[in-house]
C-alpha cells in the first residue's frame, strides 16, 4: 500500500490514532465525568449513532495511508463496549500497525484480558489514581474499591500483555499523599507508574490550578524516598518523561501537560465514538466522518477529508494554556475523545 506522509501546520507528521469506541463508562470519575452531571438521566449516545466495528476499522485502514503507524483503544470505557476483543481482532489485521494499546480503568480486565491478549492487543495503560481504598472510591464517584482493579491488572500480566503502564491523575489534598504506596506496588509487581498532571480539559470538572502538583514537585517527593535518574525518551513525540530507580527496580514517568507542553511533538489524531475527528484533546469541535461514510463515500474521499483536516491542523493548546484557560471556550470532554 502507497503511504504518503503528509505533516500539518507546524510540521508534524500523523502517527497515532486514538479511537474512542464508546461515551459510556462505569466510573464516574471526579475530574472526568461527575456523577452530578452524569447522572441516571443523563442521555448517552445512543446505538445507532456509534461507529460500527467495520466504520472503525475502515477509517484506521484509510488512516495507515496518511502515516498511522499507533491505535489506542479508548473511550469513555472501552471494555464496556460490548465485543471489544472482535475490533482489536480486526485493526490487528492492518499490516502496518505496528502497535496496538488501550487505556482502561480495568475494572472488567480481568475477565477481558486473554481475549484482548489473543486479538491482538499488544499493551494496556490502566487508570488507577490510588492504592488507598477512600481515596480511590471518593475519586472513581462509584465507591469502587480497588480490588478488581489489581485483579485485572494481576490478569493483564499473566496473560503477557506488556508493559502495563499505571496512570494516576494527581490532584493536591485529593490523592498526593497516596504516591508513594502506588509506586511501591508497581516496583513490587514490574508495572511502570506514571503520574499525570491533573488538567483543563473540557468544561466540566471545575479545574483549578492551584489543585495541580507539577511534576517537577512530585519527582522531587519520589527522589527523597525512591532516588532516581532520568532516561532519555524512547522516542520522538513520548509523552511521558521517564525516571529510573537507582536500585534497579524499574521506572516512572511524568505527564507534564500543563508545566511542560509538549505539542511541538503532537502526532495525534483523535476518533470519537460517534465518528468525528479531533486533531486536540482541547480541540472546540471535531469533523464529521460518520455522514460521508453513511452516505457512500469512497475510500478515496475519506482520505482525502482526513488528510486535508491534518493539513490544516495548527493546535497547540497547552503552550498557550495560560492565555485561553480563563476564557471559557467550549471544549471537548475527556471522557468523550478518551485520553
Ligand atoms: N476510561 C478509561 C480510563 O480511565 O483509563 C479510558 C478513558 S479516560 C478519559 C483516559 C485517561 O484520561 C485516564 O487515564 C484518565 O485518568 C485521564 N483523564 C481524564 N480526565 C483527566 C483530567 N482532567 N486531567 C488529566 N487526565 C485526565
Ligand atoms: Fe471513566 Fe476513564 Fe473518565 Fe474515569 S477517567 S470517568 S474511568 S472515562
Ligand atoms: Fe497535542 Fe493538543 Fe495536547 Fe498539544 S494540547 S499535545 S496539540 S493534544
Amino acid at each position: 500500500m502507497k503511504t504518503i506522509n503528509p505533516v500539518d501546520q507546524l510540521n508534524r507528521p500523523l502517527r497515532d490514532l486514538r479511537i474512542s469506541v464508546t461515551d459510556r463508562c462505569n466510573f464516574r470519575c471526579t475530574y472526568c465525568m461527575p456523577a452530578e452531571i452524569f447522572g441516571e438521566r443523563y442521555e448517552f449516545l445512543p446505538k445507532e449513532k456509534l461507529l460500527s466495528f467495520e466504520e472503525i476499522y475502515r477509517i484506521a485502514k484509510i488512516s495507515v495511508q496518511i502515516g498511522v503507524k499507533k491505535i489506542r483503544i479508548t473511550g469513555g470505557e472501552p471494555l464496556v463496549r460490548q465485543d471489544i476483543p472482535d475490533l482489536i481482532e480486526m485493526l490487528s489485521e492492518i499490516d502496518e500497525i505496528d502497535d496496538i494499546a488501550m487505556t482502561t480503568n480495568a475494572y472488567l480486565l480481568e475477565k477481558f484480558a486473554q481475549d484482548l491478549k489473543s486479538a491482538g492487543l499488544n499493551r494496556i495503560t490502566v487508570s488507577l489514581d490510588s492504592l488507598d481504598d477512600d481515596v480511590f472510591q471518593k475519586m472513581n464517584g462509584r465507591g469502587f474499591d480497588t480490588s478488581k482493579v489489581k485483579n485485572g491488572i494481576l490478569e493483564a500480566k499473566k496473560v503477557g500483555l506488556s508493559p502495563i503502564k499505571i496512570n494516576a491523575v494527581v490532584q493536591k489534598n485529593v490523592n498526593d499523599h497516596t504516591i508513594l504506596d502506588l509506586i511501591d506496588w508497581c516496583r513490587e509487581n514490574k508495572l511502570i507508574p506514571r503520574f499525570i498532571e491533573y488538567m483543563d480539559v473540557g468544561n466540566l470538572n471545575q479545574w483549578n490550578l492551584s489543585e495541580v502538583i507539577f511534576s517537577k514537585q512530585l519527582v522531587e517527593m519520589v527522589n527523597e524516598i525512591f532516588p532516581v535518574e532520568p532516561v532519555d525518551s524512547s522516542y520522538p513525540g513520548e509523552v511521558a518523561k521517564k525516571y529510573r530507580f537507582l536500585d534497579g527496580k524499574g521506572e516512572f514517568g511524568v505527564i507534564s501537560s500543563v508545566s511542560q507542553p509538549f505539542c511541538g511533538d503532537c502526532t495525534r489524531l483523535r476518533l470519537s465514538p460517534e465518528g468525528e475527528i479531533f486533531t486536540c484533546l482541547f480541540a472546540q469541535k471535531g469533523l464529521d466522518l460518520r455522514s460521508p461514510i453513511r452516505s457512500n463515500a469512497s475510500d478515496d474521499d475519506l482520505l482525502k477529508i482526513i488528510q486535508n483536516r491534518w493539513q490544516t491542523r495548527n493546535d497547540n493548546y497547552s503552550e498557550q494554556r495560560s492565555s485561553l484557560t480563563n476564557k471559557n471556550i467550549k471544549k471537548v470532554e475527556m471522557y468523550h475523545i478518551g485520553g
